[in-house]
């Protein structure tokens, strides 16, 4: 008998996302935000985000903890 969900796997485990610490406006009046990643402790620092933005509330993928496409450890 074929079990149609045994042999399904997450496709990649789980993505670490950088959060923003903090919100508000750019030098240039635009909307922007602080993210770090509380994983691996990476800080982009201020970053311009569009203002429809999902990213303030979900937060953005590490390029670090997520391996930029390379396989970690
Ligand atoms: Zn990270």
């Amino acid at each position: 008998m074929t079990d149609l969900f045994g042999h399904i796997r997450p496709r990649r485990s789980p993505r670490v996302m950088m959060h923003a610490v903090d919100s508000g406006l750019s030098i240039r009046g635009k909307s922007a935000a602080h993210f770090r990643c509380t994983r691996c402790g990476r800080d982009d620092g201020w970053s311009e985000i569009p203002p429809t933005s999902t990213a303030l509330r979900r937060g953005l993928p590490c390029p670090n903890c997520n391996g930029a496409g390379d396989a970690q450890g």
